[in-house]
């Protein structure tokens, strides 16, 4: 019988067009499996260490001890490049990240691309060097459509090429065992295989974007926007009089540019008035250009 024929005969014999035939199925029934069975397939999906009996107030999660020399909380951007240069310098990684997926504010979920250095096409030509720049080249070749998926995608395979870094997805890490102001462990969960992860490391490196490990771990911390919010240039010409150039308020910007008519200066001054909350502004360039 032919294809054709074989579906059109099923369709009519009983309304459905798809069969599946689901080999084992009656054994399966006759032995369900039990939670141990269950819990022995989801080891197999666990980094290999040495595992101990579940916490009493965790029962259905096994311990599992890991050590690294670079623990990374967070797969974020940070995450990433940092995981990715230091097993590329001979460093074991263990990279925790809680989604599903690598790339944090910049991955499918959140979908915020890197504009990095060149501002979104403010600065012709400018571009970031290092890891960041073999991702985006990797992108721009494989990625013509700019995919947020294939950009996760892209993100995955970095990673996972690398040999030295294990990578722990869908696993929050949650807290930090500190002594003499140095973390000794962390504690890192996934409910989905039903692992605690208990990780010793040299180094910890907090990349949750929001420091949430260098909290737990009572790391100091700073706080607040420390941009300057209103300020004024003004220039003094060969007279000595003084003139304003550029006055702007409510910046929330690092990096500002302003351009303006020639003139001819003999000094610059810029007058911070207020700023973003914190009680004293810094500026760490300005730069002139005719
Ligand atoms: C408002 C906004 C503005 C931006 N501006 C710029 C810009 O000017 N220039 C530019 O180049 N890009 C910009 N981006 C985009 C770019 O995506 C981010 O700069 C970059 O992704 C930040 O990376 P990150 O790794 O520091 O943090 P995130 O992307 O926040 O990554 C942190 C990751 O850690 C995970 N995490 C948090 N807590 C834990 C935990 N306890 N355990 C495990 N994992 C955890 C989070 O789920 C997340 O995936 C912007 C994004 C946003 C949202």
């Amino acid at each position: 019988m032919n294809r054709r024929k074989f579906l059109s005969l099923a369709g009519v014999a009983t309304s459905y067009s798809v069969f599946v035939r689901a080999d084992g199925l009656a054994e399966a029934q006759a032995a369900p499996l039990t939670r141990e069975d269950i819990s022995k397939a989801f080891d197999t999906v666990a980094p290999p260490g040495p595992s101990s009996a579940s916490p009493a107030h965790e029962p259905h999660m096994t311990l599992v001890d890991l050590s690294c020399d670079v623990f990374i909380a967070g797969g974020g951007m940070a995450g990433v490049c940092a995981a990715v240069a230091a097993a590329r310098h001979g460093a074991k990684v263990i990279l925790t990240q809680d989604r599903s997926r690598l790339g944090g504010n910049s991955s499918s979920e959140v979908k915020m691309h890197m504009v990095g250095a060149d501002c979104s096409g403010g600065r012709p030509g400018w571009r970031e060097g290092g890891l960041i720049e073999e991702f985006r080249l990797d992108d721009a070749a494989n990625n013509p459509h700019r995919s947020w998926e294939l950009w996760d995608l892209l993100l995955y395979d970095k990673v996972k090429s690398e040999p030295n870094i294990t990578l722990l997805l869908d696993s929050p890490r949650f807290s930090a065992e500190t002594k003499d102001n140095q973390i000794q462990r962390v504690m890192v969960r996934c409910d989905k295989t039903e692992h605690l992860y208990r990780i010793k490391s040299k180094i910890y490196l907090d990349c949750t974007g929001d420091c949430r490990l260098a909290l737990e771990a009572g790391a100091e911390l700073r706080r607040g926007r420390e941009t300057v919010r209103d300020y004024e240039l003004f220039y003094t010409d060969a007279a000595g009089q003084r003139h304003s150039l550029v006055k702007v308020a409510g910046n929330h910007q690092r990096l500002n540019r302003h351009s303006f008519a020639p003139v001819e200066a003999k000094s610059l001054r810029l007058q911070i008035s207020a700023t973003n909350g914190a009680e004293t502004a810094r500026v760490y360039e300005v730069r002139c250009y005719a």
